[in-house]
């Protein structure tokens, strides 16, 4: 690895004594090589729709004016460029709310097997588009935790919907719960949440990066599917603020499994 130090020299004046000292600013340097990075992510994924969007306010304004067919075209391609940047905006000020509150521990009592009925509840729409079909193998049981639930839907949500996505026509996604009594990591009681489907699969090269911001497995298969590549970066921080862990198992061809693993009630964390 590679380490950045800060050098000064010094001199005593009274004794004429130089000092040379290194400070360790690896840290520091890293940090702003990813802020750097970002930003240059973020500029990057905004004009590409809109550089299409000009184009396409330039073709209307001029060639297809008086072209009715093309207008109504153009007009739904610009239409779906402009919901693309609305996505990656909402998707980065989500966040940036999640970074800022990362560090407040969240108190309010919570049921995750309402979280996850809701979650069901909501994508059905998109699982019946898709005919996918959701399983739950879960009961009914309340499962207690201190929690934002609104994130923990947020969680869930972008977890089920990426299987959905990306699992393809005709699959069927799963979402079962299992409580371990003494998880080995949090030291106590744990949730355990898997969302399973049986789609294409994720080659194990890209599995360790999957959570960082913009990187996608698949970048030509996200975009297409309206991805802004920050849904998982999103759930990584959430389950950070809620002292959980993301595991994610996958093989190219075999489906994938993304396991949530949140402390209950009890834990030591
Ligand atoms: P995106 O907006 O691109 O879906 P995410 O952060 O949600 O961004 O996911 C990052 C990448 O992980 C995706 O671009 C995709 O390549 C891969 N991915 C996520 N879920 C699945 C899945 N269930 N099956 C296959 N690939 C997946």
């Amino acid at each position: 690895k590679e380490l950045t130090f800060d050098v000064t020299l010094r001199m005593v004046e009274a004794t004429g004594t130089l000092i040379l000292s290194f400070q360790d600013i690896t840290h520091e340097a890293e940090a702003g090589q990813m802020r750097r990075d970002f930003v240059a992510n973020v500029s990057h994924e905004l004009r590409t729709p809109l550089t299409a969007l000009m184009g396409f306010i330039e073709t209307l304004s001029g060639p297809a004016k008086d072209d009715p067919a093309a207008r109504e075209r153009f007009l739904n391609i610009m239409s779906g460029e402009a919901e693309r940047m609305n996505r990656l905006v909402g998707d980065l000020l989500s966040l940036s709310r999640v970074e800022a509150e990362e560090r407040i521990k969240p108190t309010t009592s919570v049921n995750l097997t309402d979280i996850l009925t809701i979650t069901l509840r909501n994508l059905n729409p998109l699982a019946v588009d898709n005919d996918v079909k959701l399983v739950a193998e879960f009961g009914t049981d309340p499962l207690p935790l201190r929690g934002d639930p609104d994130q923990l839907l947020q969680v869930f949500t972008n977890l089920v919907e990426n299987a959905i996505k990306y699992g393809g026509k005709n699959n069927t996604v799963e979402i079962k719960t299992e409580t371990s009594l003494r998880d080995p990591a949090l030291r106590g009681p744990a949730m355990r949440v898997s969302v399973v489907d049986h789609g294409p699969g994720i080659d194990p090269v890209h599995l360790p990066r999957l959570t960082e911001r913009f990187y996608r497995a698949d970048s030509h298969r996200s975009r297409a599917l309206g991805g802004t590549g920050l849904g998982l970066a999103i759930v990584k921080h959430i389950l950070s603020r809620h002292r959980g862990r993301l595991k994610i198992m996958s093989e190219l061809g075999k489906g994938a499994c993304f396991k949530v693993i949140l402390p209950l009630d009890g834990a030591e964390v």
